[in-house]
Parts: C-alpha cells; sequence; structure tokens
C-alpha cells in the first residue's frame, strides 16, 4: 500500500518539480497563470496535466501549436517515483527518508534548470544548505547512519576543493566554461553525507560527466566550449550513492 503512496507523490512531486524549474527562472508565480503552453499559451486542461500519461498520449507536443515538450520533462516524472519507491526499498520510512527525498527531488529540479538556464541561483544553492543543516541537526541527535563530525571533514574538503576551483579558473581566465556559482552546490551537498560518501558522489559525478562531455564532443554534439550543466551529474552521484552503498553512508 505504501508503494502505491509513494508512486502517487512521486508522480505529483515531479509535476511540481517540473513546473517550478519552468516558472522560477523566469520569475513566474507558481498560483498564477494556470498551466500553459509556452509556446502558444494556450491554458491547459486537466487531462493535459496527468504525469507522464499526458506526455505519452500527447506523443511529447502542443494538442494545438504542435511545441515539442522537453524529453527531460517526461524523464524527471517517471524517475520520481521510481527514485521515491527504491528510496523507501533501501533507506525504510524514517528522519534520512525524507531528507534524502528532499535532497533527490531538489537535485532534479536543478539539473532540469542547470541544462534550461546554464546556471542555478542563489535561492537555489540556500535550499541545498537549509536541507544539509537538517541532516546535520538529525545526526547530532544519532538519527543519521554517518555522523556530525564526518559531515563537517566532507564539508572541510568540498570548500577546499571548491576554493581550488576557484582560483585555478581564476589564473585560466575561463570562469564562463564552467560557473563558479555552480559549484557552492557541493560543500552543501557534503552536509547530508559523511566524507567517504561525498568523496564518492564527487567521483561518480565527475567520472559520468567525463564521460558524457568525452562522448558529447566526438561525435560533434557540442564544442569544446559548450558550458556543461553540473547539477544532472551531481543528482546521478548523489542517487547513486544513496541508493548502492545506503550501509556505508
Ligand atoms: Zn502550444
Amino acid at each position: 500500500m505504501i508503494e502505491l503512496y509513494l508512486i502517487l507523490v512521486g508522480l505529483a512531486i515531479s509535476s511540481f518539480l517540473v513546473s517550478l524549474s519552468y516558472r522560477v527562472p523566469l520569475k513566474i508565480s507558481m498560483l498564477t497563470p494556470p498551466s500553459f503552453c509556452p509556446s502558444c499559451m494556450r491554458r491547459l486542461r486537466a487531462f493535459e496535466l496527468v504525469p507522464v500519461v499526458s506526455y505519452l498520449a500527447l506523443r511529447g507536443r502542443c494538442r494545438t501549436c504542435g511545441y515539442s515538450i522537453p524529453v527531460r520533462f517526461f524523464i524527471v516524472e517517471i524517475v520520481t517515483p521510481i527514485l521515491y519507491l527504491a528510496l523507501y526499498r533501501v533507506v525504510g520510512i524514517n528522519p534520512p527518508f525524507f531528507i534524502y527525498a528532499y535532497l533527490i527531488s531538489l537535485l532534479l529540479y536543478l539539473a532540469l534548470v542547470d541544462i534550461d538556464t546554464g546556471s542555478v541561483s542563489v535561492g537555489d544553492i540556500a535550499a541545498v544548505y537549509a536541507g544539509g543543516l537538517a541532516s546535520l541537526i538529525l545526526s547530532l541527535r544519532g538519527l543519521t547512519a554517518h555522523g556530525v563530525v564526518e559531515s563537517l571533514y566532507g564539508f572541510g574538503l568540498c570548500l577546499g576543493l571548491l576554493s581550488l576551483s576557484v582560483l585555478i579558473l581564476y589564473l585560466m581566465k575561463r570562469r564562463r566554461t564552467l560557473g563558479v556559482g555552480d559549484l557552492c552546490i557541493l560543500p552543501g551537498t557534503a552536509l547530508y553525507f559523511g566524507l567517504y560518501s561525498i568523496i564518492r558522489i564527487l567521483m561518480f559525478s565527475s567520472i559520468l560527466g567525463l564521460i558524457t562531455g568525452v562522448l558529447l564532443i566526438s561525435l560533434k554534439r557540442v564544442d569544446r566550449e559548450f558550458k556543461f550543466p553540473l547539477m544532472p551529474f551531481v543528482a546521478l552521484g548523489v542517487c547513486i550513492e544513496i541508493l548502492a552503498f545506503y550501509s556505508k553512508i
């Protein structure tokens, strides 16, 4: 029964994340106007707002103007409930479940924003740190698998790497290629994990990012000046760590 509930909640939240990722960068309120097609501005009917099903039924296009709905929206709608289910199987229902469900949802949203706009805002980064502080409080009360000190070591490590990256990018005068602001997300993410976990996350994210980058450049889909979005790879690294290594977190 709880599985069905998690799927429904996951679908509802995925739809919210997609809408949030479109509206927040454009500074459009979440309440008004109601959902609309960004191309022909037509207000969407209720049956066009059902996550996953609507996309499939409409073959990913607007009913009137034929606007192609980005496939990444569909991927987030499918993946969110699956991740909630997997998280429940691995973690159970307890305080870490809610903390990690929050982090995963937030990173999916940030991945959409980063792909779309090429950067994330200060408010987005603050949301990562807010959850990280909540996670630290849980660790203080002994409710997480890792201790506070381990998280703080990870935070220090990421802060060091961030400073080093800023210095290197400054010396190379290539601040455009990789947003320094986006890297600020890493120390905040470290607050949710122990030291070894964040090292694994950095490793998974960099390797996956590197492989994707090399593939895209060699297939000539992007040029060398292309700014790779960081968030999808951080989201992937975090999901792999939580779902595959939870006992060592
Ligand atoms: Zn349209």
